[in-house]
């Protein structure tokens, strides 16, 4: 054994406790990263405040967290593409690579696949230490940080949206909801070249946050009927491509309402219980097609890649960062201020850059 780490455990809800636990023996095709960053996601808050996720129940301590960054303190024997000192984003599903879905590289649908703090797994990235197979650990060119590689996390379901609706260049999108999902997919479409992106929530300061961040226009919808405003900046026609975001029933049968005859709508956003109307008669007689978005494959390393080209200012997506030891004021602030806070970040490392 080579000594302990700290674990943030959640052996109640709603509560962290701090735990040493072993650091983690390396195989022979995994890397142990030191971890520098880890983002608070939607899903922890959910499994923080309630204990479950549709019908998956917190039953035992579990650790949550899954969007790290870090450093590579040792090596596999048979990692030959990664050395010790490379800062890397950490993809945390382990997909099996030997079902019918991830032989055909749609690994995100893998039914055997481990992703960290995802029912039932109940290990997560809000520890000290991770080890990890090598090739899902993604090596950060220099002048992209650990804090950027823990939000590649987010931007790759961002990213995966934008793609998956097949969003052109010159095109217009609506996002309904500007939380942190709604955020990333803003920054993918605008950097695949959708030329005009309305962004719709209920709370001021998020839309100020997405109007910094290159949206296009911003509809309050506490203050405006968010259809007639949207039909209003697109000249009444609608957007080629809707997001849904916000996971709320109003806001998926809105969509309908603001696409194009002919126009996508991609839904991301869960609801509670997972149920939603939609008009369906109008959805054909318009012909829409729907789409849908489960976490992302294969987009890493183009996510990266868009970050050091300098194209998409992904660090302005975090907003808050907490030193590990204060998780617990971070985890509540993230969920009490959903209006100051697009993401939260907790900082593993304290001498992380
Ligand atoms: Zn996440
Ligand atoms: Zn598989």
């Amino acid at each position: 054994m080579k000594g302990t780490m700290k674990a943030a455990v959640m052996n109640q809800i709603g509560k962290f406790d701090f735990e040493e636990r072993p650091i983690p023996e390396v195989k022979d095709d995994e890397v142990l990263v030191k971890l520098d960053y880890v983002g608070i996601c939607g899903s922890d808050m959910h499994l923080f405040e309630d204990g479950y996720i549709g019908e998956n129940h917190v039953t035992k301590p579990m650790i949550l967290g899954h969007e790290p960054g870090g450093v590579i303190v040792e090596t596999g024997k048979d990692v030959t593409d990664l050395k010790v000192g490379d800062r890397v984003a950490i993809e945390p599903g382990i997909p099996c690579w030997k079902c019918e879905y991830c032989k055909s590289g749609r690994y995100n649908l893998c039914p055997n696949v481990y992703f960290y703090a995802s029912l039932p797994v109940t290990e997560g990235a809000f520890v000290e230490y991770l080890s990890h197979p090598a090739n899902l650990c993604y090596r950060l060119p220099d002048n992209v940080s650990t804090l950027e590689g823990a939000l590649m996390e987010p931007l790759a379901v961002g990213f995966h949206a934008a793609l998956q609706s097949g969003a052109q260049v010159g095109s217009t999108a609506v996002i309904l909801g500007a939380g942190c999902i709604g955020l990333v997919t803003m920054l993918a479409l605008k950097s695949m070249g959708v030329s005009t992106i309305i962004v719709v929530d209920l709370m001021q300061n998020r839309l100020n946050r997405a109007l910094s961040l290159g949206a296009t226009s911003i509809v309050n919808a506490k203050e405006n009927d968010s259809v007639q405003e949207v039909l209003k900046l697109t000249h009444g026609g609608g957007a080629d491509y809707v997001f849904e975001t916000a996971g709320s029933e109003v806001t998926i049968f809105q969509t309908a309402k603001m696409v194009k005859r002919g126009g996508t709508i991609t839904l991301v956003g869960y609801t509670k219980d997972g149920i939603a109307k939609m008009n369906v008669n109008w959805l054909i007689d318009n012909e829409i097609t729907i789409k849908t978005v489960f976490r992302y494959r294969n987009i890493y390393p183009k996510a990266i890649a868009a970050v050091a080209n300098g194209i998409i200012p992904l660090k302005k997506i975090a907003s808050d960062i907490y030193d590990f030891k204060d998780i617990q004021a971070g985890m509540e602030h993230a969920i009490h201020d959903k209006d100051k806070v697009s993401k939260c970040v907790i900082r593993i490392n304290p001498d992380a850059q």
